[in-house]
């Protein structure tokens, strides 16, 4: 029987597994960590946002860049694939009312569980605590067990599926770069996706006003307005409205340093209408007490705007424009130990449409360590399922073409 090896035990690596093992090959998958899929189980703790009910045309647009490169992938293992896989995990699903799709549970826990239970039963087996080293002199795999010895595999193929470098201590750090360089793969560098920014806060309100969340607000960059919320932490801005921005927000400061973002502190009113309010006299009124009266703006919104030294002599209209428009200087993206993905990974140009490395044959990769980056919404998942799938009939393929 043919035998593959599956690097990495996260959702990509695990769905090439089971499909790999219903196809009658032997299949070994290998972690470092003493358990699997540490990332999917913190993902779980977010009520697992596994995909996105909108139509097809508009999930794929979600990939930017990578558009192109993943459709064939996503329509071979649609979202609505993954929902029935699912589901029939004995975990049914819902859609949220944003459109994302959570398991009823709203937890990757018993999904794991009963994911783990049916590959046991195709035969899968698990090696835990295996290190990956690369390859040595003869071709082998190098894994580094947790005593300490080497293991040297030769399985007939190989799937990488390690991940992105984001919250490292859940198992992926992006260790296998180097790997992957030392053999000539051309590896676009991992950098924070989904991420927060530094600000340069004022003591005074970074003591007052960290930890705190602003909301509602709508945040604009280079033509994209995000509705939602953001928060406030010790050295910048996080949330799922500033990690909808992330992708273009990272580019802007890799090219000039620094760069604005404009935060609408009051998105349910006109400009107007906020304008007429703010020509009620302030009466001896701080600036504090006068916005929170007259344009309802949360503690958070108001410090903002107290951060603009010249906002207490501004008169209505200027006011209103600045609640409408704050801007907002960033000055880095947060540390990729922080940011829920990466960016970047093994270039397109590296594998082929089956996801085999052109410069590695009977090995092939899938997941976040390939070259894509989505907005949190259930595209990242749906990401890595889909070419872990592809990975798994690329690898059947060539294991009867062999
Ligand atoms: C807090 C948080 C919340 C998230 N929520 C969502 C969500 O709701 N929806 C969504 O779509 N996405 C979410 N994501 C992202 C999603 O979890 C990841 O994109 C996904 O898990 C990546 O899958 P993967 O299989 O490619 O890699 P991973 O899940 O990272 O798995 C890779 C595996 O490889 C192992 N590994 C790495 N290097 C080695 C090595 N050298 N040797 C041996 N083993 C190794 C790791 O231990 C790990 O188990 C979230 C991420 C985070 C951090």
């Amino acid at each position: 029987m043919a035998s593959v090896a599956v690097i990495g035990g996260g959702p990509a690596g695990l769905i090439a597994a089971e499909k790999l093992a219903q196809a009658g090959i032997s299949v070994t998958v290998y972690d470092r960590k003493p358990s699997l899929a540490r990332k999917f189980l913190m993902a779980g703790r977010g009520g697992l946002n596994l995909t996105h009910s909108e139509d097809l045309a508009t999930f794929m647009a979600r990939y930017g860049a990578a558009e192109k490169k993943l459709t064939a992938y996503i329509n071979a293992f649609t979202p609505t694939a993954l929902r029935e896989w699912c589901e029939g995990l004995g975990e049914p699903v819902f859609v949220g009312s944003s459109g994302r799709v959570f398991p009823k549970s709203m937890k990757a826990s018993p999904l794991l569980r009963a994911w783990q239970l049916r590959l046991a039963k195709l035969g899968v087996e698990f090696r835990l605590q295996r290190d990956w080293r690369g390859w040595n002199g003869a071709g082998a795999l190098v894994f580094i067990n947790a005593e300490g010895a080497e293991e040297t595999p030769t399985p007939d193929a190989t799937l990488l599926a390690l991940g992105g470098a984001s919250w490292p201590r859940l198992g992926s750090d992006g260790s296998w770069t180097k790997y992957l360089t030392d053999k000539n793969i051309a590896i676009s560098p991992l950098r924070p996706s989904n991420c927060g920014f530094t600000v340069q806060w004022s003591d005074i309100f970074r003591a007052k006003y960290a930890g705190q969340p602003v909301k509602p607000v709508a945040l604009s960059f280079n033509g994209q307005r995000i509705a939602g919320e953001a928060m406030l932490t010790n050295n910048g801005i996080e949330g799922g409205a500033v990690y909808a921005l992330s992708s273009s927000l990272r580019e802007a400061i890799a090219e000039q340093g620094s760069t604005q973002l404009q935060i609408d502190l009051k998105p349910g009113l006109e400009q107007a209408e906020l304008s007429n309010r703010l020509t009620e006299s302030r009466r001896g009124r701080s600036l504090s007490n006068f916005l929170r009266q007259e344009a309802s703006l949360s503690p958070a919104a108001i410090g903002l705007l107290q951060e603009n030294q010249s906002a207490k002599n501004m008169a209505a209209a200027e006011l209103a424009a600045l609640i409408k428009s704050f801007p907002l200087t960033l000055t880095g993206t947060f540390d990729i130990d922080r940011a829920i993905s990466s960016a970047g990974g093994i270039a397109w140009d590296e594998v082929d449409e089956n996801l085999m490395l052109k410069r590695l044959t009977g090995v092939f990769a899938a997941g976040e360590m390939l070259d894509w980056e989505a907005p949190t919404g259930g595209y990242l998942l749906q990401a890595c399922f889909s070419t872990g799938v592809a990975a798994a009939e690329g690898i059947s393929l060539f294991l009867n073409n062999k």
